[in-house]
């Protein structure tokens, strides 16, 4: 079967995302902010930390993979004050949201994010073109594992 082009993508008059900052996406259920030994290395530095003090203080290893550690309250752990506290070089993975595969798979799995995250179809409007780089940087940078994201 031939690949699906952009052009054929359902969003191909683009979508909608800003941000409200509203924390719900760092805060409340029980996820995963899997990072990558180039973003924990990144954190680290802006930290002005050593990777031994960060890895010790903020990550958790649920298998193989590396994940912020998650505050028993279920905030992630550079969620304090109401804001990320490492936004600046915040993960892939939040970076990218919404624009993630499962996210973006279908109007309807768009809509359900749009319960849960008040930012979705307000603000920016994304054309095809850039959710399609979005997508690609997060297939390239996101190796996470299979489990439920944040
Ligand atoms: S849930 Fe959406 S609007 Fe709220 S902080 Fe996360 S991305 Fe921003
Ligand atoms: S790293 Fe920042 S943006 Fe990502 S979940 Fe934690 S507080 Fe939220």
């Amino acid at each position: 079967m031939q690949a699906r082009t952009p052009a054929l993508r359902w969003y191909v008059e683009g979508l909608r995302f800003e941000c409200q900052r509203c924390g719900a996406c760092c805060t409340g259920e029980p996820g995963y902010v899997w990072v990558t030994d180039e973003e924990t290395q990144t954190i680290a530095q802006f930290l002005g930390i050593s990777l031994g003090e960060f890895g010790k203080k903020y990550l958790r290893r649920p298998g193989s993979h590396d994940s912020l550690i998650e505050l028993p309250d279920g905030r992630c752990i550079f969620y304090t004050g109401n804001s990320c506290q490492i936004y600046a070089v915040r993960p892939s993975q939040c970076r990218t949201f919404p624009f993630w595969q499962t996210v973006v798979a279908s109007s309807e799995s768009w809509q359900r994010c749009q319960k849960a995250c008040p930012g979705v179809g307000k603000g920016k409007l994304f054309s095809a073109k850039e959710i399609e780089q979005i997508l690609q940087t997060d297939m390239r940078e996101n190796r996470r594992p299979k489990l439920y994201p944040r």
